[in-house]
């Protein structure tokens, strides 16, 4: 199998960086009007920017309603559709890349699948079995009760810092986060910030992995044309020096398996990797397992006819090695 890309040391770092980097965007875009739809004033924002259909000045009669259709399309339309067609390019040549490096909500499933594994040993409430007892590193995995005692307030935290910042994408954030620290919202923006914070607890407690799965439109969309292209990048199984599996943890445990985020089997050949995010953590866990081998790492990004060899390649059963 040849090298689309190998785990490198620095993977896991760099996307750290791209997902904290994205977070603190998701955040601070409102504030500096990056990007915003402001209720009150009736336009949006974008880098700077007011962003204005100009219906005002059709409805005031002063232009007519050719030149409101072609504003229109040309600030709204053409706009979002490039948007769409740049994105779902990407999509199709690299999959969910978005999911896995950027997306603030995929940020917080990992934060708290790694809590509750910290407490239970198991990522999520939905999981059967506890994980193996052992890291790639070697190193025993623990898990102890009272971090149970973080579960919760994590993500409460995280779901009131979305309501509020949700808030802000619609409302000019220094009204809001000035009417926060004053103690002053307004009876509408405190029921929007609780009904939002009870919903998204909920859904960060019980449903993360779901809500990634299922309902996501931004996932499901990337996923769809990734998955209409068989030369686009995906996790490749080097199936040849599959008997290297037999070394990976002890008990017959693969490391892989572990640690994939959306409970996937990242062996397996692309059509059963529907929800895959392109995290790359399994290759990082299979790269520290086979430190040791000189030939490497059995997982890596592979595409074009790499990615096609790989579609037809190999299907290991639950908890069996190659
Ligand atoms: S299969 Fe690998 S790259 Fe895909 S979501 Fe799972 S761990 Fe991430
Ligand atoms: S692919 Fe790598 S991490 Fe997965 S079971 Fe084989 S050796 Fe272990």
């Amino acid at each position: 199998m040849s090298r689309t890309a190998s785990a490198s040391p620095g993977l896991r770092r760099s996307r750290w960086l791209w997902q904290s980097g994205f977070f603190i965007l998701f955040i601070l875009a409102p504030v500096f009007n990056l990007f915003r739809y402001d209720l009150a004033a009736g336009h949006a924002w974008l880098l700077g920017f007011e962003w204005r259909l100009g219906m005002d000045d059709f409805l005031a009669g002063r232009i007519g309603a050719g030149e409101a259709a072609v504003n229109v399309l040309t600030r709204l339309f053409l706009p979002i559709l490039a948007g769409a067609g740049i994105f779902l390019w990407s999509a199709r040549r690299w999959g969910r890349l978005y999911c896995g490096w950027l997306c603030p909500h995929f940020s917080v499933v990992e934060a708290i699948n790694g809590l509750m594994l910290r407490a239970s040993g198991k990522p999520s409430l939905w999981e059967k079995e506890i994980l193996p007892p052992w890291q790639a590193d070697g190193r025993p995995r623990r898990h102890d009760a009272r971090w149970w005692l973080l579960v919760l307030p994590t993500a409460v935290g995280f779901a009131l810092c979305w309501a509020v910042v949700f808030l802000t994408y619609l409302l000019p954030p220094a009204e809001v986060y000035g009417n926060l620290l004053n103690n002053t919202l307004t009876p509408n923006q405190t029921r929007f910030i609780v009904a939002a914070t009870i919903a998204l607890s909920i859904e960060f407690l019980f449903a993360r992995h779901l809500f990634c799965r299922y309902a996501c439109a931004v996932g499901l969309f990337q996923s769809l044309v990734w998955m209409g292209n068989r030369d686009g990048m995906v996790v490749g199984f080097d199936r040849q020096r599959g008997s290297a599996c037999n070394t990976c943890l002890p008990d017959r445990h693969s490391a892989c398996d572990a640690v994939c985020p959306m409970r996937l089997n990242p062996r397996n050949i692309k059509r059963h990797m529907f929800t895959c995010t392109q995290c790359g953590q399994c290759l990082s866990a299979c790269a520290t397992v086979q430190q040791a081998n000189p030939d490497g790492a059995l997982l890596r990004w592979v595409s074009d006819d790499d990615a096609r060899r790989n579609e037809a390649g190999f299907r290991p059963g639950k908890g069996e090695k190659a």
